[in-house]
């Protein structure tokens, strides 16, 4: 067998008049995410590593925030795209494992529901995605409510040969 592994890391600001989304999952909030998409942290976490593990680059890259065309845009389908990256690639997603750090609000209710959307996104089983929250014990810019992060690994298998 072969793999390859990919780390991510996204970070936005929390502002009052937006929904928040975080894996694709709507979370009822007083504030949502500030981004030219919808502002979805967990989902760019998440394609960045599995860009990093094919060596392609960033979201950034791929989806620019200077580009009219991804004003709003449902982060679930940019992960659609790289997910068609993936299966190209001849690769299969073996795991994926997220960190969420969030002051506010509980993301324990929704992690569930999250797990269940990103397995069905990106075709795989719920036993292969992993999400974890935590807060940021009050200190900076997380823990003062005033962003939400999130890391993401994600491991990449293919049979050899
Ligand atoms: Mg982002």
């Amino acid at each position: 067998m072969q793999y390859k592994v990919g780390i991510g890391y996204d970070i936005h600001r929390l502002t009052e008049g937006r929904p928040l989304f975080l894996g694709g999952v709507q979370i009822p909030y007083i504030k949502g995410l500030l981004g030219h998409s919808d502002g979805d942290a967990l989902i760019h976490a998440l394609g960045d590593a599995l860009l990093g593990a094919l060596a392609l680059g960033d979201i950034g890259e791929h989806f620019p925030d200077t580009d009219p065309k991804y004003q709003g845009i449902a982060s679930s389908k940019l992960l659609a795209v790289v997910k068609g990256l993936v299966d190209k690639s001849g690769y299969e997603i073996n795991n994926l494992d997220v960190v969420i750090i969030a002051q506010e609000p509980p993301i324990l209710p929704f992690k569930k529901q999250m797990k269940d959307n990103i397995a069905s996104l990106l075709g795989v089983k719920e036993e292969m995605v992993n999400i974890k929250a935590k807060t940021n014990e009050g200190l900076g810019a997380v823990g003062n409510k005033e962003a939400i992060a999130c890391y993401a690994i994600a491991s990449l298998i293919k049979a050899e040969g």
